[in-house]
Formats: C-alpha cells, structure tokens, sequence
C-alpha cells in the first residue's frame, strides 16, 4: 500500500448517512508535532451544505414535540458512547491539533460531563406566568404565559484548540432546547469533531437532527452562514472571523466567544508565588492556546522583579515536547501561528523588552517565553499571540493597571491577585471583562458558570443554563380572561 492510499479519508454525516463528497475532494491533516497525517476531511460541495440545512430543517419539527425526558435520553446515551470512545477520540485530539494526551483525555471526560449536565439543566427549563393586573388596573384580566421555544437550525461552528469541548458545549444545548443543529468543526480539528459525532451517531441520533459539514470555512463560510435556513449562529473563533460573520448574518442571532488578552493584574500586597503558578499554568497550558489563557501580566514596579523571579522558577518545571509525551507545552497548531508569535517576540525585543526565559524555536515549538519590562508601543502589549508567551507590563500604581487592562481591544477575563477583597471588588467593577477572577487564574468554567466576553472578545451569554436559554426564543401567549 503506497502513502496516500494509506491515509484516512473521513466521511461526514448527512441525514443519517456516513458519506464522501460529490466534489471528490478531501483536505489533508498535518500534525503540529510533525508525527504524521492524521487523516483527511471531505472538501463538500454547496449542494451537500445545501441538504444539511434542509434535513436539519425537516429533523428539527419532530424533535421540537418531543419531551425534555426524551431529548435527554439521547443526550446520556450520547455521554455513555463518548466515554466508551475516550481512548480513541484523545489519541485523534493528540494527533490532530498537538494536545497533551492527559489533557486530550480531561478534553472527552468533560465533554461527558457537560453534555450530562445539560440534559438535567434542560429538564428544568421553564417558563413564567405573568400577571397583567401588576402594570395598571385596567388589565387585571390579563396573563401572559412566557414560554421558551427553540430556535430552529442552530450553526455551530467551533475551532481548532478544544474540538470536542467546544463543539460539544454548541451541540448538546441547542439539541436539549429542541432545536437541530449543522456542524462545522475547525478543518484542523474536524476529525476529533467527526469522531465526536460518530459517538452521537452510535448514541441513536435521529436522521438529519445533527449534520455534519466539513470543507474550509474560507470556501464554504459565505454559504453557511447567509443560508436562509439558519436560525442562529453560534461561533467560537477569533474575532476578526467573529465580526464577519457577525455582519454577513445580518438578522440571524449570534452567539460569538472570541479572542481575548487576559490581564493578571499583581498588587503590592499579593501573594506573589501563589500569583506566579498561576500565571505561567494560567498562561503556559496547551501551549498559551486557549482564550483564557494569561496573555499579560500588569504589575505594580517595586514587586516586579520578585515576581518575575518566581515566575521564571516555576517555569522551569514545565514539559516542553511531543504531545505523546505529555509536554505542557507542544508545537503549535501551524506554521503560519508559529510565525506570528516569534514576530510578536521579536518586535518586542527590537523595541527593549528583556527576555527573562525561552525564545527559542524548533520548528512550530516554541519554547515559553517570558518577557519583562514591556510597553505599549511593543504589538506583544495588544495582540493575542495563541502561543507560549508571557509579556511583563511594568505598571506605577492601580489605576494605571485598570486603564492599560482597558485599553485593550479584548474584553473576555481578568485575574486581580491581592489580600484585599475590597479593593479587588472596586477594580474588578472597572474592568471592561465579562468575568474576574479573584486569587485565581483565568479558566473557563466550571462549565454551569455563565460565560461571556465584552467588547471584541463576544455577543451573547454562554454557560450550560445560560447556552440553553440563548438558544431559545421567548414566545409570549396572552390569555384575556372575562371579567365577572
Ligand atoms: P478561526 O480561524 O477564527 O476559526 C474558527 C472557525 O471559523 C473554524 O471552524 C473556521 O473554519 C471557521 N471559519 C473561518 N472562516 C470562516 C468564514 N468565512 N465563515 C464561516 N466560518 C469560518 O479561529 P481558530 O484559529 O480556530 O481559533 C482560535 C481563536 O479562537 C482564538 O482567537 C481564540 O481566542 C478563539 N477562541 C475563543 C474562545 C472563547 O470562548 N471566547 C474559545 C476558544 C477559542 P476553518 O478551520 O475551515 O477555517
């Protein structure tokens, strides 16, 4: 068997059909690490997209009269199959997107545990009745009962960094509230995304309820997202992808989580080992790859330098390597994403920041870095680098801290590390975040927590309750009683 013959060509699903493209053209995966071709995705045609969202369409209908027990029932069914499949999905994550196998391993058992949790916070969805006699006299015969009704065909798109958390945090949610769902994983990720459908598949998916749509989102994006058929749009990715879809879907409701630049705001009264191992697991975990990730740290000039010190020593005690061997930090997604940091790392240098720890490639491995006396006129200050970088802002007081945080473009997480709980409370209401974390790293999750970005980093409110209410409508009935 040559090469190419030995490759694995993945088919996708389409009402309830494992099936290879019409195009006759696939995508083929490479490895971050370099250890080989996961596999290759079918490159699909718009008239394939075309009868996804039509079978998504018809699927929906049916699903939506069910009961919440029973769309539940799939949902267990779809834990169970997951879990059965974990050793395998986590080798394909390993392989396809360069993730730690402990960590791809954590990546399928929280999705289990996400997608059970949701069938239960489903079960609980309910609406409310209100009285109208509350707003004036003149209408106390009146009640509104206040529903909450799916939304139809849900696109879920999802990247490449954790592509079955992710995807799977899109999926069970939109299918608990009763809608259907066309899924568009991340190309590099749409294997581990495909095998996360297979166990849905295994789980007793009705025919059409999820379909699966793989191919570029450059080629096939445009189509998706202006299809009439598409009810609601729920994207995770970066922001410029974000904001595009954004405008190109006009009326269609989006749910966006973009990028971010978390902050790690150190006072003068932190307790700065306790800051500084949870700025480099914070920053340093599957390679700086993660939206929360700690992407700047803003501390106050005379802890600066103990700081620093801790945080280089503990960085020591990072695994730098191959995803098979469990490295904490792995060889980026790809070339173009390893070219774009070591730019970020040497325009901050050109320009005076002191390099504390790392700078130093091996093809897309970059080891972590840690850069001290940053400023704003370095672009490592702004841009979300996605990869094994730390820059050192170097800040005199407080408010400086707050006003730097909030000069960024991003909005999605901070962490304020001090004793004082007042004065954490104080500045965490001024940052422009849509979460802040005391004493603590920057994390999604737990997944039942609400989860939200402001300004560039999103749109909408995520979080299992809050994913399920957002991919609802409210619908209102009045009952006008008669009087007497
Ligand atoms: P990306 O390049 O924006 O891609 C995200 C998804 O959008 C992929 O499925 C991609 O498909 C698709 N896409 C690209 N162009 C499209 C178009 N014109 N129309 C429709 N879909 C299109 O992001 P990524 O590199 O995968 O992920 C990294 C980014 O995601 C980072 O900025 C990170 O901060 C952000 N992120 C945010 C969160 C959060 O919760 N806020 C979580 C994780 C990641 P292709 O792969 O086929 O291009």
């Amino acid at each position: 068997m040559n090469k190419v013959e030995s490759i694995k060509a993945y088919p996708f699903l389409l009402n309830g059909e494992w099936k290879s493209s019409t195009s006759e053209r696939t995508i083929e995966m490479q490895s971050p690490s370099g250890a080989g071709i996961p596999g290759k995705v079918q490159a699909m045609t718009e008239s394939e997209v075309n009868t996804a969202l039509t079978g998504a369409k018809d699927a929906q209908k049916e699903w939506g009269r069910k009961s919440f027990d029973e769309r539940a029932r799939l949902l267990y069914s779809w834990a169970d199959q997951l879990l059965l499949m974990k050793d395998e999905i986590a080798e394909t994550i390993m392989k396809e997107v360069g993730k730690g196998l402990a960590s791809a391993e954590k990546e399928v058992i929280r999705t289990a545990d996400f997608i059970k949790y949701t069938a239960e916070e489903g079960k609980r969805l309910h609406g409310e009745l209100i009285n109208g006699g509350s707003f004036n006299s003149g209408s106390a015969n009146k009640f509104a009962l206040v529903n909450r009704n799916p939304v139809g065909v849900v696109l879920a798109i999802s990247p490449f960094n954790y592509p079955v958390n992710l995807a799977a945090a899109k999926i069970a949610p939109a299918l608990i509230a009763g809608n259907a769902v066309v899924f568009k994983p991340a190309t590099q990720g749409a294997i581990s995304g495909t095998r996360m459908i297979e166990a849905l598949d295994k789980a007793g998916l009705p025919s059409g309820l999820v379909n699966l749509v793989t191919g570029k989102g450059s080629e096939i994006g445009d189509y998706l997202i202006t299809h009439p058929l598409v009810d609601l749009i729920n994207f995770t990715g970066g922001s410029d992808t974000g904001k595009s879809i954004s405008e190109k879907a006009s009326m269609v409701p989006v749910i966006l989580e973009l990028g971010g630049k978390d902050p790690a705001i150190v006072l003068e009264d932190a307790d700065l080992d306790k800051a500084a191992s949870d700025i480099v697991s914070g920053g340093f975990s599957y390679s700086g790859q993660r939206c929360t990730a700690i992407k700047r740290v803003l501390v106050i000039d005379n802890k600066a330098d103990k700081l620093v010190e801790n945080i280089k020593e503990k960085m020591e005690s990072l695994k730098v390597g191959a995803p098979e061997d469990n490295a904490d930090v792995t060889p980026l997604i790809n070339r173009k994403a390893t070219d774009f940091v070591t730019g970020l790392i040497e325009d901050a240098i050109e320009k005076g920041a002191r390099v504390v720890s790392g700078n130093h490639r091996e093809g897309n491995l970059i080891y972590p870095t840690l850069l001290d006396c940053v400023t704003k006129n370095m672009a490592i200050a702004w841009e979300e680098p996605f990869g094994p970088v730390i820059p050192v802002i170097r800040v005199e007081s407080v408010d400086e801290a707050i006003d730097i945080a909030n000069e960024s473009q991003y909005g999605l997480q901070a962490s304020i590390f001090t004793k004082n709980m007042e004065q954490a409370i104080r500045i965490g209401n001024e940052l422009e975040v849509g979460s802040v974390q005391i004493n603590g790293k920057t994390e999604r999750g737990p997944d039942h927590f609400p989860f939200l970005g402001v300004k560039s980093s999103g749109v909408g409110v995520q979080g299992i309750r809050k994913s399920i209410e957002s991919m609802t409508r409210e619908k209102v009935t009045v009952l006008n009683m008669s009087q007497g």
